[in-house]
């Protein structure tokens, strides 16, 4: 049914113009983003070091991908050992709610660290300020010019953000480039070799949850393992040596344990108080820098929320934000003509953009 007020009527132009048209062309996909031939895809000439799986719907860093490989690993080394041992003899002698939550807390830790290790972490997108604003030249800088900076407010202090050369625009406050990667990444924390990837804006928060999980599903994995073979020999009337045996998987679990327990929890400990402070990484290592070069009390934090409340929730509550790279989608070019009726009339564009009468 057709609304009253919406008439069917084909839309006649009041201008007596005939060159002049109203209404834009009804195609489909507009002409502002047609599909380029042969049809691709962003992440297949996406300039950078990263690496994409899935028709780009995956990616990960561009450094070396074996670091995360033996980490990875040894989660699954330490989780496997823990369910094939532990876990069965929980369920079946003593408690099937440690279990559960066992198998529950090693699921949550592999799936928080793919997660970490396989989302965009904050690319920022590219070719924003191509055309920046530069000094004059002088002979002394041999022809090469860098862009003036620019100076943000942030609540009472200024933040100065720079040019990014290779992204061609400038870097919003808390970003930075990562050189093994090739990309400015938003408020980006560190590049971290043990997931393979930058730690920015949009996996923080997986990041954080991985360490937590881990230290947690560490501290149940050397727990549950040491009382079992405890109780083996105490139950069985064993020694310690028959005990082992009988629980290998135990012994391999909270000895895997035992080794990586402190690491993680080290950097589980430095990442709470970054968290508590809502400083990045990168930011620390700056201000101890600062400390170092220049003596005093470094530039006050103009990011903090005032309390280690608000500063835990704000980012850990923050919404990831969307995947400005995006890129799964198909890359298309802009048709756009500028003036579509002078093509009618007789005239042409140039690659300036600029109109010239067409050539018969
Ligand atoms: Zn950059
Ligand atoms: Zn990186």
């Amino acid at each position: 049914m057709v609304h009253p007020l919406v008439s069917n009527r084909p839309y006649s132009s009041p201008s007596p113009n005939n060159i002049f048209i109203p209404d834009p062309p009804n195609t489909s996909p507009p002409l502002s983003a047609v599909p380029v031939i042969p049809r691709k895809r962003v992440y297949q000439i996406y300039p950078s070091r990263n690496r994409f799986f899935c028709s780009g719907r995956l990616l990960t860093g561009g450094d070396s991908p074996w670091a995360f490989i033996a980490s990875f690993a040894l989660v699954i080394a330490i989780s496997a050992a823990w369910f094939s041992s532990t876990c069965v003899w929980w369920w079946h002698n003593q408690s099937p709610a440690v279990a559960a939550v066992g198998a529950y807390m090693c699921l949550l830790t592999v799936s928080c660290m793919l997660a970490t290790a396989f989302r965009d972490p904050g690319i920022l997108p590219r070719n924003l300020d191509p055309d920046p604003p530069l000094p004059a030249t002088s002979p002394s800088d041999g022809g090469v010019r860098v862009p003036y900076p620019r100076d943000l407010k942030v609540r009472t202090d200024t933040v100065r953000v720079k040019y990014c050369q290779t992204c061609k625009t400038y870097r919003p406050p808390r970003s930075s480039h990562c050189r093994l990667c090739d990309n400015c990444v938003d408020n980006c924390d560190h590049h971290c070799q043990w997931v393979n990837n930058c730690i920015g804006r949009r996996n923080y928060t997986f990041f954080c949850c991985f360490l937590l999980s881990a230290v947690l599903t560490l501290c149940l994995v050397i727990c549950t393992s040491a009382i079992h073979l405890y109780l083996l020999t105490q139950m069985d009337h064993i020694d310690f040596r028959d005990g082992l045996n009988r629980g290998a998987g135990s012994a391999v679990a909270f000895s895997l344990s035992i080794l990586v327990v402190w690491p993680v929890t080290a950097l589980l400990a430095y990442h709470t108080r970054l968290l508590l402070l809502n400083i990045t990484t990168i930011e620390q290592i700056r201000n101890q820098a600062h400390k170092t070069l220049i003596p005093g009390t470094p530039p006050p934090n103009p990011f903090t929320y005032g309390s280690w409340r608000s500063n835990l929730a704000e980012v850990l509550c923050r919404p990831a934000g969307v995947s400005w790279l995006n890129a799964h989608a198909v890359v298309t070019e802009d048709r756009r003509r500028v003036n579509p009726g002078l093509d009618e009339a007789g005239w042409d564009h140039d690659d300036l953009g600029q109109v010239r009468p067409t050539a018969v």
